[in-house]
């Protein structure tokens, strides 16, 4: 048992701030998912005072982890490493949901989470193998670090189409691991493990950059780019890579005037912050300057923005186990999109995508789209 577990115990009064804020409590309303409730529960369970039941359970293993519960707690309560510590425990004793287990085993067996054979890695590129063939592998300076979600499935594969189909319009060269890249490990990161086996991963992915001479690792997933940004740089400090959300380099292109926007897009949007990208990495800018780039294109700004943005969730690993609670999150928050005028909701994040795609099966006239696919299209 980790001290996390209690030492927010005893610091949390109890005040209920957090709950009103919280992703998961408002959805549903039920005291069992508010954050405090999820800090009293790990201190009982570190004291003994309560057993691991199915609801035990279900209160650690539903946060979103979205940290939104953090900025507004006023005496200072890390809930998510309350939360973090919990998980590991719990798996530690048997009692994850058979979900993750199936999730963090597939990682150290197949390296990616979805048990498929990593050789497979590249089926994301199968309809731009002409681009894409003489990239993989080779030396260069800038890698593209495409991540399980975007690889393996289908309806992702736009997100690093598109920007791979960017760079090649604006010149930029690059390089891809192909089936040489591995998880980047974020899973155990969320349920607060960090041990041999996923060192190992890291080691892996780090050494395998640094043969193809990289100093620069772009990440389309805030997962992914959360986890080379904190944890790759605790397990190395001599981390030899700058890490950056394609967000970043495209603003930067357009701030360079390298990459202009054409075409018009008479839309109203909003743009989802990813939790990862957003209030856990500080990066709230750069889609931004993407967007308003846009001719056309209106950005509505909601009161609710950037460190305390609405989360999708599709984050946590929630929905492995709980995914009627993921939708109807995405649900919750697009219908507050769409309320104050959205026509479309653009995302920056494979997971942002995904739920809110589920999340908007019954609402009418509004629609998502990731701004990479966005931007290609525009140009
Ligand atoms: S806001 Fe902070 S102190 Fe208040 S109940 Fe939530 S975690 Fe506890
Ligand atoms: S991290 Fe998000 S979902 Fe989890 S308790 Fe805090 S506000 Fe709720």
């Amino acid at each position: 048992m980790s001290e996390n577990m209690i030492k927010y115990y005893y610091l949390c009064n109890v005040c209920g701030t957090c709950r009103q804020q919280c992703t998961v409590f408002r959805t549903n309303l039920l005291e069992v998912f508010s954050p405090r409730t999820r800090v009293t529960l790990a201190g009982n369970l570190y004291l003994n005072k309560l057993g691991i039941t199915k609801k035990t359970k279900e209160t650690i293993f539903s946060c979103v982890l979205c940290g939104i519960c953090e900025n507004a707690c006023p005496s200072g309560v890390k809930v998510l490493d309350t939360i973090k510590a919990t998980r590991k425990y719990l798996i530690e004793q048997g009692e994850g949901p058979e979900a993750i287990q199936k999730l963090l085993d597939s990682i150290i067996e197949e390296k990616n989470i979805f048990l498929l054979e990593n050789e497979d890695r590249m089926s994301w590129a199968e309809d731009i193998e002409d681009k894409i063939k003489d990239k993989i592998k080779k030396q260069s300076e800038l890698a593209l670090f495409v991540g399980c979600q975007e690889s393996f499935k289908g309806s992702l594969y736009n997100i690093p189409e598109s920007l791979v189909s960017i760079f090649e319009k604006v010149g930029i060269d690059f390089t891809l691991l192909g089936d040489e890249e591995w998880c980047c490990g974020a899973p155990y990161f969320l349920m607060g493990i960090r041990n041999e086996k996923v060192e190992e991963i890291m080691r892996h992915n780090i050494e395998k950059m640094k043969e193809l001479g990289v100093k620069k690792i772009i990440t389309t997933c805030p997962g992914c780019y959360l986890a080379w940004k904190e944890e790759y740089k605790k397990f190395d400090k001599e981390l030899p890579f700058e890490i950056l959300h394609s967000t970043e380099i495209l603003a930067d292109l357009i701030k360079e005037g390298k990459l202009k926007v054409e075409k018009e897009y008479k839309k109203k949007v909003i743009f989802q912050d990813p939790c990862d990208l957003a209030r856990h990495s500080g990066v709230f800018e750069a889609p931004r300057i993407i967007l308003k780039s846009i001719p056309g294109l209106e950005l509505i700004e909601l009161e609710r923005e950037k460190a305390d943005a609405y989360c999708c969730g599709g984050g946590g690993l929630c929905k492995a186990t709980y995914p009627e609670i993921a939708k109807d999150i995405a649900t919750t928050v697009a219908n507050i999109y769409k309320d104050h005028g959205a026509e479309e909701i653009i995302t920056a994040c494979p997971a942002c995508f995904d739920n809110l795609m589920l999340g908007i099966e019954k609402i009418e006239n509004i629609n998502i789209q990731d701004i990479h696919s966005l931007l290609l299209a525009l140009l």
